[in-house]
């Protein structure tokens, strides 16, 4: 009709488009490595154990109401302590206002409409590259974006000189976007030790540094371990901001469970900062969803079935790291002439493997290979099954 002759289709998303392809492809051969979420070494999506086990226990609830404007404050807690510390003098002295959010991208998206609501003018720095959909929501937060560099393509590894040179280049007080662990899509993290001096950088500059921690766990499979960034940033005395996800590490991406937190000076401010999150959640959504919160309080609220989690996460990171080790080793026995050391220097769900979009059209069209034409492979995708096949594609297309 005439209301919307105006309307063009919107571009097909990078990554979500790839899946599409792959399962138009009827080749029997067929490999997705594009898809951002774990699989097991059948190549099947898993619900973990501790997941079905806390569905278990609150089967048949008679709970259904609405949860409070800020979610679940058992859920919320819970979270706070897997990003702050389990005794986090924070927390105790509740000077952190947060709330639940739409998985680790309404945190993200709240995050910006928070920052351009109260710092108007502000600009937001993201990594390049950076997963493409951070673009899109300061994008329609309507932050303006500059970036800075991270990526070192000949390396393969961290552009650490760069990215020190941008943040000292920034005008002091910048917002900037931080990969907590497991760089999306490129899989490179900065070392402690660089994770310290960036720290210190940003304290002589007085940036904002927001965390985006969508890999808690996944990437040396102990969230402790993935958590050391912002540990440092705290210990440094920085009021940070993070958003959380249980997507990827309880398998949850369908339930949209996450949490935005903001570090306040105290907590009359974190009262008033939580107050204004909420005040911008009203009219988007009013509440967010009760299940996949309760699925994640049964389990950090209960020590066995923490456990179980933990051991879970790290059962699905350790796969990732194995199918690393094994991609890279079948290139070598094929005699590719390339180093592929970045495969196993690299963290988390994806490598990002140094392929040229040529490469990876040459890759889906002879090989029926599906990847982002950024050349990201998803290491979730890869199978002891299908991990020689893959490699045998890679070092044809790269000869
Ligand atoms: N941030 C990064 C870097 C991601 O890779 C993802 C998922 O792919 C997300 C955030 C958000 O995922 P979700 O909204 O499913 O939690």
């Amino acid at each position: 009709s005439s209301w919307w002759k105006s309307v063009e289709p919107a571009p097909t998303d990078p990554i979500l488009g790839v899946t599409e392809a792959f399962l138009a492809d009827p080749s029997p051969d067929k490999v997705n490595v594009g898809v951002g979420a774990y699989r097991d070494d059948n190549g099947k999506p898993v619900v973990l154990d501790c997941v079905r086990e806390a569905e278990r226990r609150i089967a048949g609830s008679s709970f259904m109401e609405y949860l409070p404007m800020g979610g679940s404050v058992k859920m919320v807690e819970e979270t706070l302590k897997l990003a702050y510390g389990e005794n986090s003098e924070l927390i105790i002295d509740k000077r952190i206002a947060a709330v639940q959010s739409l998985s680790g991208t309404g945190a993200c998206r709240l995050f910006a409409d928070f920052q351009k609501r109260f710092h108007p003018d502000s600009q937001i720095y993201i990594p390049a590259p950076t997963w493409s959909n951070h673009h899109n929501i300061w994008r329609d937060a309507d932050v303006p974006q500059r970036t800075y560099h991270y990526y070192h393509p000949e390396t393969k590894g961290l552009d650490f000189a760069g990215l020190m040179d941008d943040i000292k280049n920034a005008p002091n007080g910048s917002f900037f976007l931080l990969h907590a662990c497991a760089h999306n899509p490129t899989g490179v993290d900065p070392t402690e030790e660089q994770w310290k001096e960036i720290s210190y950088q940003f304290k002589v500059k007085g940036h904002f540094p927001f965390f985006d921690m969508a890999y808690q766990g996944f990437a040396s499979g102990d969230p402790e371990k993935d958590a050391k960034a912002i540990r440092i940033f705290l210990e440094d005395g920085h009021q940070i901001g993070i958003s959380q996800s249980y997507a990827k590490n309880m398998g949850l991406y369908g339930q949209r469970v996450g949490c935005l937190s903001l570090l306040c000076e105290d907590e009359k401010q974190a009262v008033a900062v939580k107050s204004q999150l909420q005040q911008l959640a009203r009219p988007m959504y009013s509440n967010p969803p009760l299940h996949g919160a309760a699925i994640v309080s049964t389990i950090l609220g209960d020590a066995d079935l923490k456990k179980l989690w933990l051991k879970e996460v790290k059962v699905m990171a350790d796969r990732i790291i194995g199918m690393r080790t094994a991609l890279k080793e079948n290139l070598e026995k094929l005699g590719s002439p390339l180093s592929w050391e970045h495969i196993t220097n690299q963290i988390g769900m994806f490598c990002y493997s140094g392929m040229t979009p040529e490469q990876v059209d040459r890759s889906t069209n002879e090989f029926h290979i599906y990847m982002t034409r950024n050349g990201r492979i998803s290491m979730a995708g890869v199978t002891t099954g299908n991990v020689g096949y893959l490699a045998n594609a890679i070092h044809e297309v790269t000869k």
